[in-house]
């Protein structure tokens, strides 16, 4: 059953419009009397028949409403060293079937890539379209947001008041990621800080420790990616709130 972004929801009926409908017209060929599923990142879930297809939008009727239990609990968001431009999208697609929450791309000393102005703007617009498809595919209700390409200071605006931010960090020989965990409050948003290949500066993290309150965690002894990191650390995060069933 294919699955859509709604576009704009009514009382039994919804609309999509834009991509959402060109891909349903053109790619899919769907037809009036198709079923198809659609979600508008409430949580809930429209399970629908296709009314008529016009040339700006398609008109869907509503057959069933569900709040399907597919969300994680725990909103996880990653905080990504900017990284070469594919593994970024490796992270996105993968973390998102994980079950994160979004994604901020955070411009560190030893970042692999500039991105700025209007190159920074597309690559974000790109990510979103990853992270919406990866969310369809794994049957998500919520799409993970990737928020704009931020520098350190700019963190604390982009993520809720009461996040505890973890610093997976590559040079941290005794805290383990359960121990941080253990001592948190449960359902509060977590964030992980990941460095990029070249590793953060150890400056950068000392600044997050003492201007986000950020706890540096070892994932180990053995030197992850910075992508195996990102998704291994996200796992372990979800796994240890019960939100990996
Ligand atoms: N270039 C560095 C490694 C960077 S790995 C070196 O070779 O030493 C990229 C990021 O993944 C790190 O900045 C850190 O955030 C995370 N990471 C990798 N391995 C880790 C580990 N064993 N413990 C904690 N974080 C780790």
């Amino acid at each position: 059953m294919h699955r859509f972004k709604i576009t704009e929801l009514g009382e039994n009926a919804f609309w999509l419009r834009g991509d959402e409908r060109e891909h349903l017209v053109r790619v899919l060929r769907l037809v009036p009397g198709d079923d198809i599923v659609g979600f508008d990142n409430t949580g809930a879930e429209y399970y629908a028949t296709i009314l008529k297809i016009e040339d700006k939008s398609v008109t869907c009727r509503i057959l069933e409403t569900s709040h399907p239990e597919v969300e994680a609990k725990t909103k996880v968001y990653l905080v990504a060293g900017l990284s070469k431009g594919e593994k970024m999208e490796w992270v996105i697609q993968k973390g998102t079937e994980l079950g994160m929450s979004g994604l901020v791309p955070l411009r560190v000393k030893r970042a692999v890539m500039r991105l700025e102005g209007n190159k920074a703007v597309d690559r974000v617009e790109r990510w979103q379209k990853i992270a919406s498809e990866a969310a369809k595919q794994s049957h998500r209700v919520q799409e993970p947001k990737i928020f704009a390409v931020a520098d350190w200071v700019e963190l604390q605006k982009v993520l809720p008041a009461n996040t505890q931010w973890l610093i997976p960090y590559e040079e941290e020989k005794t805290e383990r990621l359960f121990t941080v965990l253990n001592s948190l409050a449960p359902l509060l948003p977590i964030a992980l800080i990941i460095g990029p290949e070249g590793g953060f500066e150890p400056s950068e993290v000392t600044w997050a420790q003492e201007h986000l309150g950020a706890k540096s965690v070892s994932l180990g002894p053995r030197i992850l990616r910075a992508e195996t990191a990102a998704l291994a650390a996200t796992a372990m995060v979800l796994a240890h709130y019960g939100d990996l069933g």
